[in-house]
């Protein structure tokens, strides 16, 4: 008998961080329920439909195909939580899928993934652009075409980040940073692998073409973090990426939530949907304060022997615990965190007919600055009048998100979160008539506007209004050194007994396989403090 058994579990929020953990407390004999604020899964991967178009609205890159695999394995009472997380066979050069169907046989049972290429098509403004698939052959003829100069720092930059990956993502990417030895112990490793400078002075020692510091170092921008400000432990995305491919879900990233939906179902666990939590109910006994339920806006409470926020985590604490339950995980500690950038998200349709499209599935279009253009989004906070975009062609992939004859897309251009005060009901609409006229006049999309037939946008008050992001951040804590690990926000909480976290705000980090490996964290602590054999 394990303390599991006929013990209740709630977690707030239904984003890939808490469902990917309902399933696995499912699996560890919990009787879990899922409580979300919004009409449907998946928080920022929920789907907007409109007019006969298909919207993912948040991620679109999905990586680390096994740690989705993972969690379709799973069965009550096996929550192989012991298993390694990296088996060796799913390591190394031989496993890199490049066709056919990429999840595992548990995967395709819900939801088929299939691999895309080019990885991404990255523009310059001079409108040269970059082809990056991972292939390292590949690699170098696309080096060769626009700086030949730096073959030499490729091939260096390859070993070293191949370090940085094999310390930093597969031994050490489950390391829970409970205590600051544990941060200790892992410095010296950092330091020798040179991870500890920003990732964009690293890729900086390699190349010495602007362009390929571009390439080699934009990857953390998808996560929330600036090139100029992340740790160059950052260079292990480049890796990830190479290692098991880019992956994209058939019918969307919504089409993977709605599969983690059934399977979390399937295993018994419930979800209840237009229901955002008011306040977290703290009791104290003794000197502890326990967890033991909380209360829904709409009156209703609920009991639990645990409860998990899914959801941002500074919001968690500031708006969701009553004051005098906050203790370490202060105000200040919140006025302290610099929390990452919000984004402007343009989700449009329009008509293919005749149209010649020179674009690929995902493409990066960089405007004609790289780090001034970083500093006014992260450091400054202004909204500059220039912009680089993330252009995702899903219909390039999979014609059925959109009416016969049409793509489906979205734009998202990085801004500064709500820290400058902006007022987006004015911003809004200018920037997207920007960004939409750029994509024509530079003939990206030739004819965009004539062939426009729908268009909807998000700016940073939906993640501050609707998604309950603090300061409209798009992707939690912004990613920098001492925002990570020990001094990332906990996945057991410090101060209150019964209460996890798990999520892109809490350890290791944003992004979407980070976020499973939260949950994985998370469960295995929750499975220590329970008993719960596994
Ligand atoms: C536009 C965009 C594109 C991205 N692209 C990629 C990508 O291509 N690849 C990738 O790996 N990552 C990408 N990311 C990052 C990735 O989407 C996130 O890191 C991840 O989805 C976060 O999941 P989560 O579970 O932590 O939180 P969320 O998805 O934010 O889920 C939190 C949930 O909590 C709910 N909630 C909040 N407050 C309450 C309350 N009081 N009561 C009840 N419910 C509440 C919210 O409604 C939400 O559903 C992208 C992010 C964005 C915004």
């Amino acid at each position: 008998m394990t303390k599991s058994e006929g013990k209740i579990a709630i977690i707030i929020g239904s984003g890939f961080g808490g469902l990917s953990l309902g399933i696995r407390l499912q699996s560890l004999g919990f009787h879990t329920t899922i409580v979300e604020k919004l009409d449907g899964p998946g928080g920022r991967a929920y789907m907007r439909k409109a007019n006969g178009f298909t919207f993912d609205m948040g991620p679109t890159v999905i990586t680390v195909p096994h740690f989705i695999e993972e969690l379709f394995a799973l069965q009550r009472g096996q929550p192989m939580l012991d298993a390694p997380d990296f088996p060796a066979d799913i390591l190394g050069e031989g496993k890199r899928i490049t066709s056919g169907i990429s999840g595992g046989p548990a995967t395709s049972n819900y939801v088929k993934l299939v691999p895309i290429l080019p990885f991404y098509r990255i523009y310059f403004d001079d409108g040269s652009y970059f082809d990056y698939d991972g292939d390292p052959s590949n690699t170098r003829e696309q080096i060769k075409r626009l700086a030949p100069q730096d073959l030499d720092g490729y091939e260096r930059f390859h070993i070293d980040a191949k370090a940085v990956f094999d310390r930093g993502f597969v031994q050490l990417g489950y390391t829970y940073f409970g205590d600051v030895g544990t941060m200790l112990r892992v410095l010296p490793d950092l330091l020798r692998l040179d991870a500890v400078r920003t990732l964009f002075s690293f890729t900086s020692k390699y190349f010495s073409s602007d362009k390929l510091r571009q390439v080699f170092s934009f990857e953390p921008l998808l996560v929330g973090g600036s090139p100029l400000n992340v740790p160059a432990i950052y260079a292990m995305i480049h890796f990830v990426e190479k290692t098991w491919g880019i992956h994209f879900a058939m019918g969307g990233t919504g089409a993977l939530i709605n599969a983690l939906v059934r399977k979390f179902e399937a295993l018994g666990g419930r979800i209840r949907y237009n229901s955002e939590v008011a306040m977290i109910n703290v009791e104290r006994r003794g000197m502890k304060k326990i967890a033991t339920g909380l209360h829904l806006k709409n009156g209703i409470h609920m009991s639990a022997d645990l409860v998990v926020s899914n959801a941002d985590y500074a919001n968690t604490y500031m708006r969701l615990i009553a004051p005098q339950h906050r203790l370490f995980q202060s105000d200040i500690r919140v006025k302290l965190t610099r929390q990452s950038m919000s984004l402007l998200v343009i989700y449009f349709g329009f008509r293919a007919d005749g149209l010649k499209l020179d674009l690929r599935h995902h493409n990066i279009i960089l405007g004609p600055r790289y780090e001034g253009l970083l500093r006014d989004i992260f450091d400054r906070k202004v909204l500059s009048k220039d912009f680089s975009q993330y252009l995702h062609i899903p219909t390039l992939t999979d014609p059925s998100l959109a009416p016969d004859g049409h793509h489906a897309a979205y734009t998202l251009i990085p801004v500064p979160n709500l820290a400058n005060g902006a007022d987006w009901s004015k911003l809004g609409e200018p920037l997207v008539n920007d960004v939409l006229t750029f994509l024509e006049q530079r003939g990206y999309i030739p004819e965009l506007q004539q062939r426009l037939v729908y268009k909807s946008y998000i700016t940073p008050d939906y993640f501050d209004g609707t998604l309950n992001s603090w300061l409209g951040n798009a992707f939690g804590p912004e990613p920098v050194l001492t925002q990570s690990a020990f001094f990332r926000p906990h996945n057991r909480s410090e101060d209150i007994h019964n209460l996890y976290l798990v999520g892109a705000g809490t350890q290791p980090g944003g992004g979407t396989p980070s976020v499973m490996m939260s949950a994985k964290m998370t469960a295995r602590l929750i499975a220590q403090d329970f008993a719960v054999h596994h």
